[in-house]
């Protein structure tokens, strides 16, 4: 059933967001009441496929929507304007033409590479997002950001797109491996710590129902999350300011995640480290205090992140940093905490600060040898 709809206010591109569990019944008849074509392309990958795609595919048909299906298989590699080039040749072959819509059924690689093919696929076509994942459902498949990769760079071919509705099945979230939940948790945090302290203390109260998959900690998380990123995006949809703050932890993450050559840590894994190095930064540069540092790292440290801190190479997480697209003239733009729930916009942090700050962070995670 639908626990709650959260709206995302964009004037004629508004749409919603539905939230709940156990929700397929009602998912055709929601495809009809916006109006979306009968010709439907359902984009997933080959671990989701053999979960969610028959009953899904089962469901539309009943309620007499043609719809034809693409398995890709898992992974950010498939990213790609080659991948996208691929499954545009199998739409024009199918002959899916002008009227016809594009569901995301997956995680965020399925939600960017579908995005990017209904954004650009005949000038444009609907897209439903159906995230699968958690970093997906309380993240990226909200707002629009739809794109491919580069080799010179990640998300570096796209556009701003939004869907006609969101689909969040909690229940989805049961066949997850327990890394992907860590993953989705650096999300999670993220917002508390950028916008919401009440959030923050719901997580504090419960990230144990939570990473059990609590049925009700988790609606009410998601629908936070979902209520926070739906606001922003109506404030800011081209990302030209306020949308900024999302990037707490991205900084340093972003170059993590790149120094581990994008396998040593997925993306919320890298998150999370990154949150726990900018707010090690704001103790140093006077931003909060001891208390709330502690508060931060205590939450993040009760997620179970595992993975190999001596393998990830500080120097080339600080060289990378240089190169990061949300500098401005050089100068490595950070969003750091000021108390839980706010965050501030800060330049001319130093390199030493930012070298200290990400040693401490990964020692927290070396595992004792002796
Ligand atoms: P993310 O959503 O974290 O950005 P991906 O789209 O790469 O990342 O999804 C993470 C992994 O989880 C992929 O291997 C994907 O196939 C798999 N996956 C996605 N949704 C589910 C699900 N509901 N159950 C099991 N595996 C899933
Ligand atoms: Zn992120």
């Amino acid at each position: 059933m639908i626990h709650r709809q959260i709206d995302v206010a964009l004037g004629e591109r508004s749409y919603p967001i539905y939230v709940g569990n156990d929700m397929t019944a009602t998912f055709a008849p929601t495809c009809r009441q916006h109006g979306i074509p009968d010709r439907l392309v359902v984009l997933t990958d080959g671990n989701v496929a053999p979960l969610y795609l028959q009953p899904l595919l089962k469901h539309l048909r009943h309620f007499k929507f043609d719809v034809t299906s693409i398995t890709i298989p898992p992974g950010e590699r498939q990213k790609s304007l080659q991948r996208a080039h691929a499954i545009f040749t199998g739409m024009l072959e199918a002959g899916v033409g002008r009227r016809s819509a594009v569901i995301a059924l997956g995680g965020g690689v399925i939600g960017d590479l579908a995005g990017f093919i209904a954004a650009t696929y005949h000038r444009g076509v609907p897209l439903i997002q159906v995230p699968t994942t958690l970093l997906a459902q309380v993240d990226s498949s909200i707002g629009g950001k739809v794109a491919v990769n580069h080799p010179l760079g990640k998300n570096m071919i796209g556009a701003f797109y939004q869907p006609k509705f969101v689909w969040t099945d909690m229940e989805c979230l049961r066949t997850l491996p327990a890394r992907e939940i860590v993953s989705g948790l650096g999300e999670i945090i993220k917002y508390g710590v950028i916008l919401d302290a009440g959030l923050f203390d719901d997580l504090e109260a419960n990230i144990d129902r939570i990473l059990s998959l609590d049925r009700e900690a988790i609606l009410r998380v998601q629908t936070r999350c979902a209520e926070l990123k739906a606001d922003l995006t109506s404030q800011d949809e081209k990302e030209a300011g306020i949308r900024i703050v999302l990037n707490y932890g991205h900084t340093v993450g972003h170059a993590l995640e790149a120094a581990g050559n994008y396998r040593l840590l997925n993306h919320g894994e890298a998150v999370l480290l990154g949150m726990i190095a900018e707010s090690s930064i704001a103790l140093a540069m006077g931003m909060i205090g001891r208390d709330v540092h502690d508060r931060i790292v205590g939450l993040i440290r009760r997620v179970p992140l595992k993975f190999r801190a001596n393998a990830l190479d500080v120097s080339k997480a600080i060289a990378l940093m240089s190169h990061d697209k949300k500098s401005i003239a050089g100068r490595k733009r950070f969003v750091l905490p000021i108390r839980v729930g706010e965050v501030q916009v800060t330049e001319g942090v130093d390199r030493s600060m930012i070298r200290s700050s990400l040693l401490s962070t990964l020692n927290l995670y070396k595992t004792k040898s002796r």
